[in-house]
């Protein structure tokens, strides 16, 4: 049975340029969830260890840096772009016209620097509430992600919780993939700084990538196109 494969990566981060490379290697698709409110303007900030004493927020000790605006076009050539609200706002944390400008100016502003349609959306910590699920689909988002996994795919009730089928370093990703076959679809998310400096895990990373391009009933697609697919069962 021929499957469709998504997978998305969120917050713009540094060491999403690493994995281009890898996704480009294997000709597989991805789509980038990006905050350009939290970018810097030209100079990239590349990702670094915390020093030990440096007690601020990081990831197991290691920080993705940040990709700059003025080489988004370049980094991102080739790939998806998605709204992940301007600066990370969550839903129902910050008021609704807070929230629902910032999904909309994000995507805006993605149209202008990528000159092509922005209509794909992931929620920043996976917070959404029924209004702003609602006022993401009344500003013509096609869907929005949460990182609730689910086996199959199709069984969301509506594409503005449209749930993955796992994250992409999980244990039992080669299972979940196998046993998402049978329906067709494999959506899968992540952020490449959980992948840090450690050489192993960029190893395994690039190991599961290399296995879903080798599989033959494997068809990469875009994150909106795989809405498109999911819409056919609502
Ligand atoms: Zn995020």
């Amino acid at each position: 049975m021929k499957v469709k494969v998504a997978q998305c990566y969120d917050d713009g981060v540094a060491t999403d340029i690493k994995m281009i490379e890898i996704l480009r290697k294997y000709n597989a698709k991805a789509t980038f969830n990006l905050c350009p409110g939290l970018l810097p303007a030209t100079e990239r900030i590349e990702p670094y260890r915390l020093a030990p004493e440096d007690k601020s927020w990081s990831y197991k000790g290691f920080r993705g840096g940040h990709v700059a605006i003025s080489e988004l076009t370049d980094i991102y050539k080739g790939f998806e772009v998605a709204s992940h609200c301007w600066e990370h706002e969550n839903a129902g944390m910050v008021e609704d016209k807070v929230f629902i400008d910032s999904a909309v100016r994000t995507k805006d502003f993605l149209e202008d620097t990528f000159q092509r349609p922005c209509r794909g959306f992931a929620y920043p910590c996976s917070r959404h509430t029924p209004s702003t699920e609602k006022m993401l689909a009344d500003a013509g988002f096609a869907y929005a992600r949460t990182v609730d996994a689910v086996d199959d795919i199709k069984t969301c009730h509506s594409l503005m919780i449209f749930n993955p089928n796992t994250h992409f370093m999980a244990p039992d990703f080669m299972e979940k993939f196998a046993k998402a076959k049978s329906t067709g679809m494999f959506y899968f998310w992540g952020h490449t700084y959980e992948l840090t400096d450690d050489p192993e895990l960029w190893e395994e990373c690039e190991r599961r990538i290399a296995a879903i391009s080798a599989d033959p009933d494997v068809e990469w697609v875009n994150v909106t196109d795989l809405a498109e697919e999911v819409k056919k069962y609502l």
